[in-house]
């Protein structure tokens, strides 16, 4: 049997995945949804070079909470069953040889591109793609760090917070 080269998920594909990830943050201590409603999708799937559709959006939040489980480890990926359905890659010749496209059902595109792309951070970048270690943030960050030691989604939110409870339960203790 010969090898199969897979088509790679782009560097736009990965971003989509995180921001999808992303759109359910904690602000203020409530849970804000940046894909609430279709005039907030709509300027998201734009922002995100997604066609800003109806059933791309439907599409996207019915994929969002499955990878969110995912990701925290709380549930399977064959949950992600559902979402490949008519889902393949085709060829297309090029000047070079081929190129391999992306092909979903409609309303299922964006939905099919991150999973793709999850797929393949988990095999480019095992456990890189993570959840934040504040308990209180929900937000998701992918690890680039040589270490690959990062706790927080950003050291200047949570990572500052995280710090300033440690020192203020020691300041506590001692007093
Ligand atoms: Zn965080």
């Amino acid at each position: 049997m010969s090898m199969v080269t897979m088509p790679m998920a782009e560097p736009a594909d990965e971003q989509l995945l995180l921001n999808l990830l992303n759109t359910t943050p904690v602000v203020d201590g409530q849970e804000r949804d940046e894909l609430g409603d279709f005039a907030l999708a709509r300027q998201w799937l734009a922002a995100n070079g997604q066609k800003a559709m109806k059933h791309e959006w439907q599409g996207l939040l019915e994929l969002r909470p499955v990878l969110q489980a995912i990701v925290r480890g709380e549930q399977s990926p064959t949950a992600l069953a559902a979402f490949l359905d008519g889902v393949g890659y085709w060829p297309r010749a090029t000047a070079d040889g081929l190129d391999w496209d992306l092909r979903a059902p409609e309303g299922r595109v964006a939905a099919a591109k991150a999973v793709v792309a999850w797929d393949a951070l988990r095999i480019s970048s095992p456990g890189r793609l993570r959840a934040c270690a504040n308990a209180e943030c929900q937000l998701f960050l992918i690890d680039r760090s040589k270490p690959n030691s990062a706790k927080w989604c950003s050291m200047a939110v949570c990572g500052n917070r995280m710090k300033a409870r440690r020192h203020y339960h020691r300041a506590g203790e001692t007093a």
